[in-house]
């Protein structure tokens, strides 16, 4: 029969899966394992709705059996089964996430010992499913049967050079696999694997949550019924062992569960290669029984902030899986959450209809909420670090929490959330013992926030500011540089920096933080000037009204006011917003889908430093020249719209003008 060729990417994982020089081998086992309790799950849950599965809880087993004299190693469950188109695409093709991203990266490395770390790490972390026996074994028969199939197919392989499909004959559902393993070498033992003892310690070690049992004959000895008690002789006799103590991780005590088993399962329930950030325990008893192992994702899965991401909890009901992915489990602004929840107070068949209504469900919605809740506060007081790090992932969707659903959420939300901001913590001066010993010092040194919640900037508010400043901007550098930014920084107070088209929303819909109000400083008018000041500014301006309303109508819209300021504190120009719609939140909405072009327009004012030498220019010009008035009103105005980070609609006939004065 002719072989078939391995999908190419499929191709370089399987070459290095042969040729590992991994160290923990071992591992394939438990990749097989997890592979046929999946496949059990399926038929399980199939069960639960389908009544012509007539297999019952108790029927389904995994089952080991090593074969000294063959050198071979069943691996076999009555699960799903594949048919032969299956069996084709999973062992024939690799698309997953994981396995992906290594391939990206292989590509790049040319580096001999770079591949061997990159593979350590990759199979270290993530594990590769099915290829990792490929470690092990020098031949690989797959023989499965579907379930409700009447055919089954075999599929064989030795490695890279492709596979064989060949139908057999197999009398029940589920997949045997067949693994003669590779010779023995100096360095490697591949026996060791059918040691009766040595696969009861991988198993105990990787699968011992395992729900189905994993069974395994084992040979035992006992004193011959007839022997003398005094002169005993012995028989061996084969027994079946079941190897794994099938308690759910979740269930198991805290004491006896590492850090390393929580993140194991997490990689390999979850799919993700990186560990969580962490790991929340929840066991609740009264009004509703149930336990929730949550964890909270190192960093965003790659399709979370689009349509396709789905949020939802695994939905146990007193050990078994009876829901994939329970929404209903998780609010929105928390749907970066995976885990599960197991109660014994839901019924095993309930279906998802009924679920959504589910008394239990709520209550029990309710206090996950209120645990990661908790959490998430208790990581932003004790370990900033981790929370910046997680704020970074997912702190958009907080912030969208707060605005969505007319802010209902915000009193839950609004601690959690962070921003960039003015503040700069104060540099401590290293004295000079500390550096006699630099690892210590090292070790000792604080994590210095990078970002500001609102409580520490409402706790480092001046005397007399009632307000919260902030000021919107692509980057917290463009921010820092603009003209109404530094005038109240210059000042002394804090400004946050809103980078995200979100965090003027979600502040909007707060609309007040402990009593304090926004207010952003590039469209409120921020007054911090004295009486004095004041009378001054209000005396220019109206002295030179005429000139604004020539500004004005030389500009044209969208400017609806020309003014003087006494803000800036060297800039000549800044460009404020009057109204509802913000500059930058006139951005935002015209880049949501559906906008058309320019249909939000925010009211503009041009603001001009009262005290730069270019408002007496214009004053003068006003009454001798008013042309040249005209085009420095242009170039005012558009230096002001670059500044503020927006585009320019008329580039040519500024370039021109600018380029006239340079050569008159
Ligand atoms: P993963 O388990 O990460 O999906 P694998 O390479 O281990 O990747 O397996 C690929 C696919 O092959 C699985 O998703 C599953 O659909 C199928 N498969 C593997 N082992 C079995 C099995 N024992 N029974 C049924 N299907 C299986």
């Amino acid at each position: 029969m002719a072989k078939k060729q391995f999908k190419t990417e499929s191709k370089k994982l399987l070459d290095m899966m042969i040729n590992s020089i991994y160290t923990h081998k071992e591992i394939f086992l438990r990749e097989l394992i997890s592979n046929a309790s999946d496949a059990i799950d399926k038929l399980y849950f199939q069960s639960l709705t389908d009544s012509s599965v007539t297999l019952k809880r108790g029927d389904y087993e995994i089952r080991l059996i090593p074969n000294k004299e063959n050198r071979t190693l069943v691996i076999r469950d009555n699960g799903i089964g594949m048919t032969e188109k299956e069996l084709e695409t999973n062992l024939g093709t690799i698309a997953k996430s994981g396995s992906f991203d290594f391939k990206k990266d292989s590509d790049k490395t040319e580096e001999k010992s770079e591949d061997a770390q990159k593979e350590i790490d990759i199979i270290g972390q993530f594990g590769v499913g099915f290829y990792s026996a490929f470690m092990v074994s020098s031949q690989i028969v797959v023989e499965s049967r579907a379930y409700g199939s009447d055919e089954a197919w075999r599929w064989t392989s030795s490695g890279v050079d492709g596979y064989t499909m060949d139908p057999c004959d197999k009398a029940d559902n589920g997949t045997t696999i067949t693994l003669t393993l590779k010779e023995d070498t100096e360095d490697e033992k591949y026996s060791e694997f059918l040691d009766e003892w040595r696969i009861r310690e991988l198993v105990r070690k990787y699968s011992d949550y395992i729900r189905y049992p994993i069974r395994m004959e084992v040979t035992r000895s006992r004193k011959k019924e007839d022997s003398p008690e005094d002169k005993p002789e012995y028989e061996e006799y084969k027994e079946d062992e079941t190897l794994n103590s099938m308690v759910p991780l979740w269930k198991k005590p805290a004491g006896e569960v590492t850090d390393e088993d929580y993140h194991t399962f997490y990689r390999e329930k979850f799919f993700d290669f990186e560990a969580p950030l962490k790991v929340i325990r929840q066991h609740s008893e009264g009004t509703s029984d149930f336990v929730s192992l949550l964890f909270i994702p190192s960093h965003a899965p790659y399709d979370y902030y689009t349509r396709e991401y789905e949020k939802g909890l695994q939905l146990y009901s007193s050990g078994v899986l009876i829901m994939e992915k329970c929404k209903d489990l998780l609010p929105d602004y928390f749907s970066f959450v995976k885990g599960l929840v197991d109660s014994s107070d839901l019924s095993l068949n309930i279906s998802r209809e009924m679920l959504q209504h589910d008394r239990q469900l709520k209550i029990i919605a309710r206090a996950v909420e209120r645990k990661i809740s908790q959490e998430l506060k208790k990581m932003l007081e004790e370990d900033r670090e981790s929370y910046e790090k997680f704020f970074k992932a997912f702190g958009t969707q907080l912030k969208y929490g707060v605005y969505s659903e007319y802010g209902s959420h915000k009193d839950a939300l609004q601690d959690l959330l962070l921003f960039s901001s003015s503040y700069e913590p104060e540099k401590t001066e290293t004295k000079e013992e500390d550096q006699k010993d630099e690892d210590q010092k090292d070790e000792k040194k604080a994590y210095v926030p990078t970002a500001v919640t609102l409580k520490e900037y409402v706790s480092r508010m001046k005397e007399g500011q009632d307000k919260i400043y902030y000021a919107p901007g692509e980057t917290k550098e463009q921010i820092a540089l603009l003209p109404q930014v530094e005038a109240v920084t210059s000042k002394g107070y804090e400004v946050l920096y809103l980078t995200e088209e979100i965090d003027e929303f979600a502040l909007q819909m707060m609309n007040a933080y402990n009593e304090k109000t926004f207010s952003n400083v590039c469209k409120d008018d921020v007054d911090l000037s004295t009486e004095e000041e004041k009378e001054s500014l209000k005396e220019e301006n109206d002295l030179s009204k005429d000139l604004f309303t020539f500004m004005k109508d030389t500009i044209g819209a969208p400017v609806t006011a020309v003014r003087f300021t006494n803000m800036l504190k060297d800039h000549p120009a800044a460009l404020s917003s009057e109204g509802e719609l913000s500059v930058s939140m006139e951005k935002a909405l015209n880049r949501m889908p559906g906008a058309e072009e320019g249909q939000f327009k925010a009211q503009l004012v041009l603001e001009i430093n009262m005290n730069h030498p270019i408002a007496k220019k214009l004053k003068e010009l006003f009454v001798t020249d008013k042309d040249r008035l005209a085009n420095y009103s242009k170039i005012l105005y558009a230096q002001a719209r670059l500044v503020s980070g927006l585009s320019l609609t008329n580039a040519s006939e500024i370039s021109d003008l600018v380029v006239g004065l340079m050569t008159e």
